[in-house]
């Protein structure tokens, strides 16, 4: 890609997933830095006064823990760096909610488990979280649920969640801050040979020999966790920037189109990486059946699916299934991930929003299928 397309990777993106690791957050396990967490905070305003959406993947927790606890070095026993995580996230939490505050803006801690977002009903509930905190301005700041997993103690410290958050609400960008520059075609400290990447494709399998190899043990938030959670984002149309977390501006430099740190690009477009992704979950596990009225919306004016235009359901569903939507003709018009399981869908048939609540005992989407979760069939 030619520098000049490339710098506008970053500046393009609308919704961005910034992820900070635990020695930047804490220096080196000094405890909370507060003047770095202070400064990105600062940055974050930028970017949304700028008109983009910000979500904060943050770590820190364990070492923040620890340093809470009095403990001078790492445990081994996993549940002993669950409980200093439990301790340590309250420092976090309260850490971000001052510092966004001191820039005007509100935070909301969200705590997340890989578990949730491959079940296919948190999944649809944690996106429609985060996208109204989004809406509403607010920047969420999102850890791991140390308590009740330890995927990112044993491996990551949180490169993954960043990923998975980036595909969860479809980021156009995740960025990657570390303490270090970026990378290096080799450890620059062994081999001084090693040159620095500026730019690469996400996925690129040569990437992760650089990183350590493949075979080799998967270190704790090392660089190769960051090469894998750079394809994962890409899996859904995300760019990925590594960068370093004490570069001054670098968020807001990033988003003016400078070259910073290693730029690891998508190859797929945002709406065909979810089309391929519907198209993956072949095994459909209903359908419902619409009037022309809703057919035409749909298809002609880009609009979700009400229930108000829907005349039958098929099968047997849960919410956040992938089901088709087919015309009277029986022709499939759409697919996309169902906000209410079958049952509910069946009483919601013909209805508008307003009489939801009393049908179902709560409040919730108005839309049967919304704009976001649904690819067109033709
Ligand atoms: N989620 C963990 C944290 O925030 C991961 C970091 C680690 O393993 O030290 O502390």
């Amino acid at each position: 890609m030619n520098p000049k397309f490339s710098s506008m990777v970053l500046r393009d993106a609308r919704r961005v997933v910034v992820k900070v690791g635990s020695s930047l957050v804490t220096n080196d396990g000094r405890g909370l830095d507060e003047q770095a967490i202070g400064e990105w905070c600062r940055q974050l305003a930028h970017l949304i006064r700028d008109g983009r959406e910000v979500i904060m993947v943050s770590s820190g927790a364990i070492a923040e823990g620890m340093k809470r606890l009095g403990w001078t070095s790492r445990p081994k026993a996993v549940q002993e760096l669950q409980a200093a995580a439990a301790v340590g996230q309250m420092g976090l939490a309260q850490m971000y909610e001052t510092k966004l505050r001191a820039n005007g803006l509100g935070s909301a801690q969200v705590l997340l488990t890989h578990a949730d977002l491959a079940d296919r009903e948190r999944y649809l509930n944690a996106r429609s979280t985060l996208l109204t905190l989004l809406k509403l301005g607010v920047v969420p700041v999102i850890n791991e649920n140390d308590t009740v997993v330890n995927d990112e103690i044993k491996f990551g410290d949180n490169d993954t969640l960043g990923a998975l958050v980036a595909n969860l609400v479809e980021a156009d960008a995740l960025v990657i801050l570390t303490d270090q520059k970026g990378l290096f075609t080799a450890d620059p400290r062994k081999d001084p040979s090693a040159t620095f990447v500026s730019e690469a494709s996400a996925g690129d399998a040569k990437l992760e020999l650089m990183a350590g190899g493949a075979g080799s043990s998967i270190g704790r938030g090392g660089m190769l966790t960051k090469i894998l959670a750079a394809k994962r984002a890409a899996g859904s149309g995300a760019s990925t920037v590594i960068a370093w977390g004490r570069e001054p501006d670098a968020l807001i430099r990033l988003t003016q189109g400078d070259a910073i740190g290693t730029l690891l690009i998508a190859q797929t477009q945002k709406n065909q990486a979810r089309k391929q992704w519907m198209a993956d979950h072949l095994q459909m596990r209903g359908a419902v059946i619409v009037d022309a009225g809703a057919a035409t919306k749909v298809l002609e004016e880009g609009k979700s699916l009400l229930p108000i235009g829907m005349v039958q359901v098929e099968g047997d569903f849960s919410r956040g299934d992938v089901i088709a939507v087919r015309d009277e003709a029986g022709q499939e018009i759409a697919r996309g991930l169902a906000n209410y399981a079958s049952a509910e869908a069946r009483l919601l048939c013909r209805k508008p929003s307003s009489e939801f609540e009393r049908l179902l005992g709560y409040a919730a989407e108005p839309e049967m299928l919304h704009r976001d979760n649904l690819v067109l069939s033709r």
